[in-house]
């Protein structure tokens, strides 16, 4: 043999060795997933037996009918009934609220937070909810959370993130209830007057990394200050937020109690509103006139509900009297608003109920009046719709994230099934898979 013909020998044997490990490599990146019972599309609610979901690199490659594999994973799901990844629209992932709250504030650190964060975010994303928007907290730890779960470097839920709410100061995002000093050093950055330095401030968080701007519009239950659930922020405040916001491409939802505090964010052309407990009839033609979401955390209300009328309960005399003033009314907010044609978005405010537990919120969508049909899809399309991604995530279809998850039973018909999810793809990868449903 020549040289040359050695040499191309060999070049040949190179070629066809890199060929084979790169169809290893693209063999070892599908998934077939055996779905017993599918709901790909909760827009249709059709559920399809015997399916096989594709999932390469990630992503829904296929859905097919059958029972159908190939070169790669099977995940054997057919005892389940699989949907797709669900969405909580407000959580607060690296804290939760307790007797420790407010020595919290002054003990941790960022990194104290985020390390936390990471806790929470694993427990969220096993119970089921592979995408989050992270409506507040303490700091900037979001920001690291979000893009460590987005490199692999930790798991969690895809992250759509606040950092810290927006707040008139002296207003319900401000630091209440600690000595003047220590007020002005745990101070958060966050805090404005007057629509230019509204603008300004809103700038200023999309520059530090928020994808979605949260603000107080009113006074909320947890805050230690006697100064009701009104409208803290003025109507000209209010537009230059929302301005501002949408000229930089972010959407602004806004924590709103009262009647007012409601009608004057949505009049402003804010996209959601988070919570809404007093909203009226003519919030709900404003929402439907606007094309907002109502995000209305029921399971927050059902939980400050039950620490208000605890006699050991931990909240402060102001947070007790708006508990018992907010937490009731909830319920019935719900179910006005959804009666009333308002399109809701699945959210849970979890942090107040502990990390994990968001699926209660399905039963209590459900008393307010939904089907589990219209619950479920809210938690997913509707979600999806109401964050701005429902190109990626919402549903099963070529092409889209390949977020998962799976449970026992028909939840169509017991929707508190979702409380306990058996699988949990995210992005194509398994992060939770329990034996199958007997
Ligand atoms: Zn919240």
């Amino acid at each position: 043999m020549s040289d040359r013909t050695a040499f191309r020998a060999c070049i040949g044997t190179i070629l066809v060795f890199v060929a084979s490990l790169l169809a290893t490599a693209a063999s070892a990146e599908v998934t077939y997933i055996h779905a017993g019972r599918l709901l790909a599309d909760p827009a249709s609610g059709r559920v399809l037996n015997e399916q096989t979901i594709v999932v390469r690199d990630g992503r829904i490659a296929e859905l097919r009918d059958g029972y159908v594999d190939g070169a790669g994973q099977v995940v054997d799901l057919r005892g389940e009934f699989v949907l797709p990844g669900l969405i909580d629209s407000h959580v607060h992932l690296c804290h939760e609220n307790g007797p420790n709250d407010r020595m919290n504030r002054v003990t941790m650190t960022a990194a104290d937070w985020a390390v936390q964060g990471v806790r929470f975010a694993e427990i969220t994303l096993r119970a089921g909810f592979t995408t989050v928007a992270n409506l507040g907290d303490e700091n900037d730890a979001i920001f690291a959370l979000r893009d460590g779960i987005e490199r692999g470097d930790v798991p969690g839920p895809r992250i759509v993130a606040a950092g810290h709410v927006l707040s008139p100061h002296g207003g319900d995002g401000d630091i209440h209830g600690y000595r003047p000093d220590v007020a002005t050093t745990i101070r958060r950055g966050n805090l404005c007057t007057g629509a230019d330095d509204c603008s300004r401030l809103v700038r200023n968080h999309i520059g530090r990394g928020a994808d979605i701007i949260k603000i107080v519009a009113t006074g909320s239950v947890l805050a230690d200050i006697a100064q009701g659930v009104g409208q803290q922020f003025t109507d000209a405040e209010l537009r230059a937020i929302v301005e501002t916001a949408h000229g930089m491409g972010r959407r602004v939802t806004a924590h709103a109690h009262s009647t007012a505090g409601v009608n004057a964010a949505l009049r402003a052309g804010v996209d959601s509103i988070e919570h809404g407990t007093f909203l009226d009839a003519e919030s709900i033609e404003l929402f439907k006139a606007n094309g907002a979401y109502l995000v209305p955390t029921l399971l927050a209300g059902a939980t400050v509900s039950a620490w208000a009328n605890d006699p050991k309960g931990f909240l402060s005399p102001p947070a007790k009297a708006k508990a018992l003033e907010v937490g009731p009314k909830m319920l019935g907010m719900g179910r006005r608003a959804h009666a009333g044609g308002v399109k809701i978005a699945f959210g849970t405010d979890a942090s107040v109920a502990r990390h994990g537990t968001n699926a209660r919120e399905f039963s209590l969508l459900v008393q307010a009046g939904m089907t589990p049909l219209q619950a479920i899809r809210a938690a997913t399309i509707g979600s999806a719709d109401h964050l701005g991604l429902s190109k990626e995530i919402g549903s099963l279809a070529p092409g889209k994230a390949a977020d998962i998850v799976a449970v026992c039973g028909d939840p169509l018909k017991s929707v508190s099934g979702l409380e306990h999810v058996r699988f949990v793809m995210k992005g194509g990868v398994v992060y939770t898979k329990k034996p199958r449903c007997q």
